[in-house]
Order: structure tokens, then sequence, then C-alpha cells
């Protein structure tokens, strides 16, 4: 359930809101000093909040710059002169939207609702995705360093895990030895071509069901390997 945090000096005007917009399923609180409203709005957790701009306390402009500072929760202000809106506006305060009092109570909730479902939208596109790469039975989360084969999670060095997430983020191309050491090893490690070898060896054991006839990572004689899709 959304919560929604009504900043408001005029009881009758508070109330006429929250009445609507618990009808409307949000649960809501009322803070009529502006100071006190500013210390519950960075303290807890509120999805929305209703700013009202002339307030005993501190004003609405001070409330709306302070939880901008801090949070990036839907701001809606209202005030009782359209002046203030324009003045709201060229402030450049941050605030999401602007109502002139009276407005309609269902007005309100509209605006809430789409406020609360833009909001939600903007934080679901920030949480990024695993990025992930599947190629039959074999499952690799680049993100997570975890790897599948047939759904049985298998165990790999970090070399085995960086050499065959950057062979099968490359399928079908061919790589020499020499490429895929200076891919994977930096400069100053001590090892060779053979090193590559080994590794490819290993991760066969661990992602192919039959090691002499590998479906995933082949072997293209007398130049290197190459993952096959
Ligand atoms: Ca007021």
């Amino acid at each position: 359930m959304s919560r929604i945090l009504i900043i408001e000096d005029e009881k009758s005007i508070a109330e006429l809101e929250k009445d609507y917009l618990e009808l409307s399923g949000f649960e809501v609180e009322v803070e009529q000093d502006g100071q006190k409203g500013l210390v519950k709005a960075l303290k807890e957790n509120f999805d929305l909040f209703i700013l009202d701009l002339m307030l005993p306390g501190m004003d609405g402009f001070e409330i709306c710059r302070q939880i901008r500072d801090e949070k990036n929760t839907p701001i809606i202000m209202v005030s009782a002169k359209k002046d203030d809106i324009d003045k709201i506006r060229g402030l450049g305060l941050g605030a999401d939207d602007y109502m002139t009092k009276p407005f309609s109570p269902s007005e309100l909730v509209a605006r809430v609702k789409a406020h609360l479902a833009r909001y939600e939208r903007l934080i679901g596109s920030a949480v990024e995705e695993n990025k992930v790469i599947e190629i039959r039975g074999l499952k690799i989360d680049t993100t997570a360093r975890r790897v599948w084969v047939n759904g049985v999670e298998k165990t790999f060095t970090t070399k085995e895990f960086d050499l065959l997430t950057f062979l099968a983020s490359h399928p079908n191309h061919v790589y020499t030895k020499d490429e895929l050491f200076s891919e994977i090893w930096d400069m100053e490690s001590i090892g060779d071509i053979a090193t590559v070898t080994v590794h490819i060896k290993k991760i066969r054991e661990k992602i192919e069901y039959d090691t002499s006839n590998p479906q995933y990572i082949e072997t293209i004689w007398g130049v290197g390997y190459r993952f096959k899709v």
C-alpha cells in the first residue's frame, strides 16, 4: 500500500484530501506544522508528498528543497494563489506537480495515481538486471559470476570463468591461444599459451557431456578455439 504524507495547516482541506485518498486505498498521514512535516518526510518512508506552500514553522518552498536534497519521492505542491504556482515553477525546486486551491479531490487522487505509477516505472527501470548468457543447457550469469549446466551449478576458478565468459560472449569467433592469453591474463602473469590449453580442458570437463566431442568450445586445429552456438 502506498503511503502519502500531507503537509497542510488548513485542517478541513487536509481532512478532505485524506478521506478521498484513503477511499482510493492509500495510507495517509497528515502533519500541520512545516518543520515537523519536514522531519517526518525525511525520517519515514513515504511514496508521495502533498505539500502546502504557506505553513507555520517552515514554508513549502524550503520543505520541497530539503526533501529534494535527499529523496526523489514525488511531490505535489498546492497553493491558494495562482501566482505562487508560477513562483514555484520559476524556482525549479523539483516539485513534480502543482495544484491551485480549491481543487476537486478526485482531481488530486487522479494526479496522485499518475505520479505514483510514473515513479514506480522509474524505480523499476533503474534496477539493473543481471547479464545472463544462455546457450542450450549452459547458463552463465556474468553479473553474479555463476554457471549452470543443465540446471546444475558448477564451480569455476576466476580465470576459467573469465575465459568461458569471453568465448561465450563472442560466439562463432575463432581466437588463437595467444589472443586468449593476452585477453584473460594480464602482462605480468606467469604462463604462456599452454595455460590456455589447460584452462580449456578444465572448462570442458565441467560443461561438456563428452569432452572428446565438445558441443560448446570447439578446437580449430592449428588456429585456436571457437564457441559454437
Ligand atoms: Ca496553508
